[in-house]
């Protein structure tokens, strides 16, 4: 018998890690990331002792999924399995959090670095044997260098999705659902269990139009975007569509876009994207910063909820003139700036509530799959144990009673949960 244990993301979106168990008794860690409760302060995964487990496989780089490996290794070291491109940005993602937290963490950049040592880069397409798995590695289709994982165990066949987009984007490709092949069990996530995204094209169409009128009024545009993925998709858009103004992107967005540069093959269309970064201007520094807010023109920048970051900084300056907008491209939590200011209108600035006169808006540009993506999904794997993890309480429960009138065996686990599969 293969073991499940839910240690993180079961009924949350957050802190996901999945253990895995061969009947020899060899541990398997899929992802170890880090939440946020309401008051910022970060939350992590079930412990799991490092010395038992025979490797760590990391899906992608945010840090729902990479943010608690390095405590893994304060006192041990073992194997990290993701792609280059992966590492790289978490990296920057782990020290960024580092950096700006609020609160104690319980690891510090000796171990990111530790972490950083320890890692086998992989490809997409390839696998590899630990012990009593064997590891295959696909596309998933989120965000730069994301993947999905097959792992063959004893008799088990088991797809662990992480997060996945099976619609390509202006940056990616989509999710390889095609190369999974049978599997006996499937660890999904589900997201937006119970949402549509609308169609890429019309949220493109409209994001474009919003951005020209601001800018043909004499408006400024600010985009908080999370620095990966995210910001580079909103450059692709803005470089192509909007050639007669100035497109800025500033904070670690720029420093993601130049790692993605170094990895053509995790890109849909590279020469595109080089065009694409000759075309944005790199903000480098408080002269340029101030400079550029004297004329029309559309700046990208992290945070994506309006957290910290340079995004905070150009609020300050265009909050107040309702010909400027702020437009949000991803959702947003509740306990963030950005959704206040999305549902009220208003942020805080110090003891200080300001309105925000600026236009604002909100467009789906999502890097998950919708309901629609996830049931076309679950669809192909019809003999399958459906595990959903990273999903709301109440969207993961409705999803799976949808989903069990239509026969299929579904189950929504709660963190902790452990189980012979
Ligand atoms: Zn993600
Ligand atoms: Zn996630």
């Amino acid at each position: 018998m293969v073991k499940l244990k839910i240690l993180g993301s079961g009924r949350e979106v957050g802190r996901t890690a999945i253990l895995l168990e061969s009947r020899s008794g060899e541990k398997l860690l899929l992802d170890y990331g880090v939440g946020f409760d309401e008051n910022d302060r970060p939350v992590f995964p079930l412990h799991v002792a490092p010395k038992e487990l025979k490797g760590i496989v990391l899906s992608h780089a945010h840090l729902d999924h990479c943010g608690a490996i390095p405590l893994l290794y304060t006192t041990y070291s073992l194997p990290l399995y993701t792609t280059s491109l992966t590492a790289e940005l978490s990296n920057l993602l782990l020290n960024d959090m580092l950096k700006i937290s609020g609160y104690y963490l319980p690891y510090e950049d000796v171990e990111i670095r530790k972490m950083m040592r320890n890692v086998q880069a992989i490809e997409y397409g390839e696998s590899l044997e630990l012990g009593s798995f064997r590891i295959t590695f696909l596309n998933a289709g989120h965000i730069p260098g994301s993947i999905m994982t097959v792992i063959e165990v004893d008799d088990k066949r088991i797809l662990y999705t992480g997060d996945f987009n099976t619609v390509s984007t202006e940056l990616l490709r989509g999710a390889d659902v095609y190369s999974v092949g049978k599997v006996d069990v499937v660890i999904m996530e589900a997201t937006y269990a119970l949402y549509n995204h609308p169609r890429r094209e019309d949220v493109r169409r409209k994001f474009v139009r919003t951005v020209l009128e601001v800018l043909n009024e004499g408006g400024k545009v600010l985009v908080p975007a999370f620095s990966v993925g995210r910001a580079q998709e909103i450059m692709f858009v803005c470089a192509e569509e909007i050639p007669e103004y100035p497109i800025y992107v500033d904070g670690m967005a720029r420093q993601a876009a130049e790692i993605l540069a170094k990895y053509p093959r995790y890109l849909r269309d590279y020469r595109r994207y080089m065009d694409v970064l000759e075309r944005v201007e790199q903000v480098n520094g408080w002269d340029m910063r101030k400079r550029i807010l004297k004329k029309p023109c559309v700046i990208i920048s992290p945070a994506g909820m309006l957290k910290g970051g340079a995004a905070l900084f150009y609020l300050k300056k265009l909050y107040s003139d309702p010909r400027n907008a702020v437009i949000f491209v991803s959702y947003q939590s509740p306990t963030t700036p950005g959704f206040r200011i999305l549902e009220e209108g208003t942020f805080e600035l110090g003891a200080e509530k300001l309105r925000v006169e600026a236009r604002v808006e909100w467009f789906d540009f999502s890097s998950h799959c919708g309901r629609r993506e996830l049931i076309n999904f679950v669809k192909r794997f019809s003999d399958a144990k459906i595990v959903l993890v990273h999903t709301e309480p109440e969207g993961g429960v409705k999803f799976a009673e949808y989903l069990r009138e239509m026969n299929f065996d579904v189950e929504v686990p709660e963190i902790g949960h452990e189980e012979d599969l």
